[in-house]
């Protein structure tokens, strides 16, 4: 296949650059303890000095993998969550591998900064805005669980700022980055007992030592 073969592909989304894909308990979230089979597409712009998936930064890292055999894999196991993470997944089409999904009747739910216009057919969306490359508009209307890292103080700010373009049903998140834990839950515990309507979000496949 030539490259601009290749890239035509991945253009439409039946190529995507797959990272890692596996199957685990959902660790964050909304969805916390949830069985789901997570596909990992590599390439993100954001760039969060934190971020605990850097290797994912570079999207040509990554082998552009057929989507038909990534749901091929999805099907070998009993869970009918699909986690899309990244990286960034938005950077990529993903009508196709969610229409494959759907049509083996499997419930999507996205991990995304917004920070790239929506594609596929997505059940479940959890928005984590990053200051750096704040979302796009239209996807605060729709996003099921917003999800704030606190790696300091001023996080609880832009959580307040970034809570007010959601819907009402939005799910409202807290979520210490990992290395200030120590620091920042304290603060997130007094924070939410003084603003009930949010909850606390702990990376807690960590603990369990899983993917
Ligand atoms: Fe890492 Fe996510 Fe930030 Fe991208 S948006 S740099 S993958 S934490």
């Amino acid at each position: 296949m030539t490259e601009i073969e290749q890239q035509e592909l991945l253009d439409k989304g039946i190529l995507l650059p797959l990272m890692e894909e596996f199957y685990s308990l959902q660790g964050e979230g909304h969805h916390t303890g949830r069985a789901s089979y997570f596909i990992r597409i590599g390439g993100c712009d954001v760039g969060c000095h934190w971020c605990d998936v850097k290797e994912s930064w570079n999207a040509k890292l990554h082998p552009p993998t057929e989507v038909d055999k990534i749901v091929e894999n999805v099907v070998k196991y009993k869970a009918n969550t699909v986690v899309i993470t990244g990286g960034e997944p938005l950077m990529w089409n993903l009508d196709y591998i969610t229409k494959e999904l759907k049509k083996r009747n499997i419930t999507i739910h996205i991990e995304t900064s917004g920070s790239h216009p929506i594609s596929g057919d997505l059940d479940w969306i959890c928005l984590s805005p990053k200051k750096q490359s704040l979302p796009l508009e239209p996807i605060y209307k729709v996003a099921n669980e917003l999800k704030v890292i606190i790696h300091n103080s001023s996080d609880f700010k832009f959580a307040v700022e970034q809570a007010e373009k959601v819907s009402d049903s939005c799910n409202l998140y807290l979520q210490p980055e990992w290395s200030q834990m120590e620091k920042m839950v304290p603060k997130i515990v007094d924070f939410i007992l003084e603003n009930p309507e949010w909850q606390a979000s702990m990376q807690t496949h960590k603990y369990m030592n899983i993917p």
